[in-house]
């Protein structure tokens, strides 16, 4: 009877709004996990896995101007952060399900061809045979710094040219490529800073607002074609971030907590999901009717180890 209970409030329903995110993608784990940070990337077949999956459970793809389209029952939402140049080798999946997806762009990073800063202390700590709770500690410092005092920690630490892509898994995509993929029917391009920048971490509004305008001014100098949605760094946004990105002209804020879309266009959660758990279980905890999608994830992971 519970059992019954509970499959009805993971049912897919037609009134479901999900939106998933993603980062770096790649034909093979091992070598993207060399050069990307953990949890950062994903393998092209399981994308398209997940993809089929949702498919198969009868979600279809939009983008973010029908998220609120009564019209389309079960959506999915398919986002991408941060600009990697290996988002170009999604393209074919997308088309080959008549998928389209956001790729949330951090300008900067475009510009100078810069790599990650995650990804620059996850390989250089690895080639220091660091362990990844090392890793970790000093990721969750960096973070309550600004982009600029992580730039300065890691070129101090690591050697001016510490911010160099190693290749293809690790580097952003430059203008001329970000130029060519905007203009695919299946994509479109979003705002996530100029710097990366955590945005809670600024005190002033001017900061704010500058970060985000920033990146507008320089996809507008590339020519490259973007809609008005941002996708918080960090997924962090608070009150005075929401009360910027609107005044910049924004229309959705995405961030990255595991909640169902239910009409906030500013505060939008989204889900992670990854090879570590099956899924179509992850597919269908993410339309469940309570948020206990990073708890079902954690419990999973524990009944596993236990099995073992
Ligand atoms: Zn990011």
């Amino acid at each position: 009877m519970l059992n019954a209970r509970l499959q009805l409030k993971m049912r897919p329903r037609d009134e479901d709004v999900l939106v998933l995110y993603f980062h770096s993608v790649g034909l093979n784990r091992k070598s993207l996990l060399k050069v990307t940070a953990p949890g950062i990337s994903i393998e092209l077949q399981v994308l398209a896995e997940i993809i089929d999956c949702f498919y198969e459970l009868g979600y279809r793809t939009v983008m973010p101007n029908e998220l609120n389209d009564p019209c389309i029952p079960k959506k999915f939402l398919i986002t991408f952060d941060d600009g990697y140049a290996n988002n170009q080798q999604a393209l074919p999946i997308l088309s080959s399900y008549n998928a389209c997806m956001v790729c949330f762009v951090s300008g900067r990073n475009v510009e100078f061809e810069e790599a990650f800063w995650w990804d620059v202390l996850w390989r250089e700590r690895s080639r220091r045979h660091q362990s990844i709770d090392k890793y970790t500690v000093e990721k969750d410092m960096l973070k309550t710094l600004t982009s600029k005092q992580i730039r300065d920690y890691l070129l101090q630490n690591f050697g001016l040219e510490a911010l160099k892509p190693l290749g293809e898994d690790d580097s952003p995509m430059t203008v001329k490529e970000l130029q060519e993929f905007s203009r695919n029917k299946a994509i479109q391009i979003g705002n996530h800073t100029y710097d990366h920048e955590i945005l809670v971490n600024l005190d002033s509004e001017n900061e704010l607002t500058t970060e985000i305008t920033k990146n507008e001014q320089f996809l507008d100098r590339c020519q490259i074609v973007h809609v008005p949605a941002i996708s918080y760094p960090n997924g962090n946004c608070s009150a005075p971030v929401v009360a910027a990105v609107r005044a910049a002209g924004m229309s959705w804020g995405f961030t990255t907590a595991a909640d169902k879309y239910i009409g906030n266009n500013w505060t939008i959660g989204r889900f992670s999901i990854s090879d570590d758990f099956p899924i179509r279980d992850q597919a269908i905890w993410c339309g469940a009717d309570f948020k206990f999608y990073d708890t079902l994830r954690i419990i999973y992971q524990k009944c596993r180890v236990s099995r073992i």
